[in-house]
Parts: structure tokens; sequence; C-alpha cells
């Protein structure tokens, strides 16, 4: 297994316990002046990740906000993994085209690897922080020459997986609508390994059928609960996972809440939370997994074994290799 690259350092992949494979802190908004986001992030989520350390054995969180204008803010990041003694693992890539900087979409495959190849070696943002792993995300333009975009997101995707190929990272996925395939043949046809890949968005993927080829050619796929955005049918989630369970797929099954705290929605999370009480089901948090998500799967029959796969080895298993 390779060392875990984290905002704060490389750490052993025996030092993680049970890691969230994709949650966003998303600290800056558009358009917002920065002038406090910083410390009301810090009070959100720290006392947050502290109880999930000491409750739920959890220590570790993949933070896939994989550009900076879409909010990654490296620095807040370290200050909150110090803070809360917690492991967070910050990504470079791309996000959906239309939420992608103009650069990048006149960039050639060559310039995008070494832009990202330099910051898994040198940093990220000006800071010194290295990826961890590498994100992409696209619609079903991925695996369509037909629809508008496609040759810029498959040139993105060749670009992810050139930098795969320099640097060892892992690559993680966000699949709008059911492009979990065609995500994962390109990425496999540019000699990825299959288990280097995590498809996300299950949710979004339709069915079982459309989930069996990546898990059959040997990927990752990614559930997400997306707790910060807007809501998803629970009982579906958690059926969809019990299904490919029982398939025998345990072991490249990954589940992530998605939250996306933001500072643009802090007012909401104040008042909202403050109104009621407490959080309101469409703004779950990254305990979310562990009070509603495993409870859940056990009723139904999954085994003490089988969570300690998913939730402890698996994720270490596709950041880590060995692939
Ligand atoms: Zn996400």
């Amino acid at each position: 297994m390779r060392a875990l690259e984290t905002v704060l350092g490389s750490v052993a992949p025996e030092e993680v316990r049970i890691c969230l494979p994709h949650e966003h802190f998303n600290v800056h908004g558009p358009n917002e002046a920065s002038i406090g986001i910083r410390d009301h992030a810090l009070a959100v989520l720290v006392p947050q990740l502290e109880e999930l350390r000491e409750r739920y054995d959890c220590n570790a969180l993949v933070e896939c906000t994989s550009v900076a204008s879409n909010g990654r803010d490296l620095e807040t990041y370290a200050a909150i993994a110090r803070q809360a003694r917690f492991h967070v693992i910050a990504s470079t890539g791309f996000f959906l085209y239309e939420r992608t900087s103009w650069w990048m979409k006149d960039a050639s495959v060559q310039e995008l690897a070494e832009r990202w190849t330099r910051e898994a070696r040198q940093g990220m943002d000006g800071t010194g922080i290295r990826p961890g792993v590498l994100k992409g995300a696209s619609g079903m333009e991925i695996g369509d020459p037909g629809r508008p975009h496609h040759a810029e997101v498959r040139t993105w995707f060749e670009a992810l997986a050139r930098t795969h190929h320099a640097t060892g990272l892992p690559i993680t996925t966000h699949a709008s609508g059911p492009a979990s395939w065609p995500q994962f043949a390109a990425l496999t046809e540019c000699g990825v390994p299959p288990r280097a890949i995590a498809v996300g968005h299950a949710d979004f993927q339709g069915s079982v059928e459309n989930l069996l080829p990546v898990l059959d050619h040997g990927g990752y796929v990614l559930h997400n609960f997306c707790g910060g955005f807007q809501p998803r049918p629970f009982d579906a989630a958690i059926q969809l996972i019990k299904a490919l369970i029982d398939r025998g797929y345990t072991n490249q099954l990954l589940i992530s809440v998605d939250v996306v705290y933001s500072a643009g929605r802090r007012c909401d999370m104040l008042t909202r939370t403050g109104a009621t009480g407490e959080t309101p089901p469409w703004l779950r948090d990254y305990r979310h997994i562990f009070t509603h998500v495993i409870p859940r799967l056990e009723e139904m029959g999954v085994t003490p074994a089988q969570i300690r796969q998913l939730f402890h080895c698996n994720p270490k298993a596709h950041l880590c290799g060995p692939w």
C-alpha cells in the first residue's frame, strides 16, 4: 500500500481507520467575501469531525472539491485537520463542464496532465498541500461524441489518466446521469487499472444493471447520500447497496454522505437548524453514515465483517492500492 497524502502530509495507511471517501468542505462559495468564513467553517466542522473520530472510529475523509473556483480552500482544510486531529485528503482535477474555468476548456491533455502532476508533486493553489486523489466529473457527454463538449471532457479524462500514470494517484468521479460506465471505459482505455477508479453517484445510475459493467471489470462504485444540497430517497439508496452486497460486490463498494458544507449556506444552516433545534433531514452532516446508514444496513442483515469491509477496508484499498 502507498502512503496516503493528506493536507498535513503523508500518513501510513494503518493510521487511517474509517474513511469517508467523498465529502466537501467547499469553504468559499462564489461571490462571497471571505471575512469570517474560515472561523465559521472551523466552528461548524471541527466539532463534527471530533465526534466522528471519538465516537465512530472515523478519522479521515476525502475532500472532493477539485478546483479552486468551486471553493477549494486548502489552508482552511489544513486548519480544520489540525484542530480536529483528522486526516483530510484533498483532490485536484475538474468538475462539470458548466462549472469549469475558461482556461481549462482550451487546454491540451499534456498541459492539464503537467499541471496536475506538478500539483501532486509541489502543491496546489500556491500552498505546499498536495492532493491524495484525482477527481473528474461529467454527464453522458463523455460517452457520446454527438453531445456538446464531448471532445473537451474526453481530453480531461485522458489528462486524468496520464496524471495517474505519472503520480500513482487514484481517481474518483462524479457521474451525472448513467455515465459510470463511459467514464470508467474512458479511463481504462488509457491504461488506468480498474481498482484505481471509483465511479461516483451510484444513485444517478438508475439501476443495479447499470453498475454491473464497472463492478464486473473490477472498479469501485461509490454511493453518495448527497447530504448537503438536495434530498435523496434514503430507502432506494440503501436498497441499491444491499442488492450489490447480496450479489457479492461488498469489496468494491464505497459509501459516503457527499455533504456540501458551504459558506454560501451558512445562514441556512444557522437559522434552519436553530429554528427546529435539530439538523433537518435534507441537510445531513458527516455523521449520517453512522447515525442512519450503518444502523439500517445492520437491520437488513449486513454482517459486522461486511460493515468493516465497506467502511474500514474499501476506502483505504482504493486510495492506497495495490491496484
Ligand atoms: Zn460531491
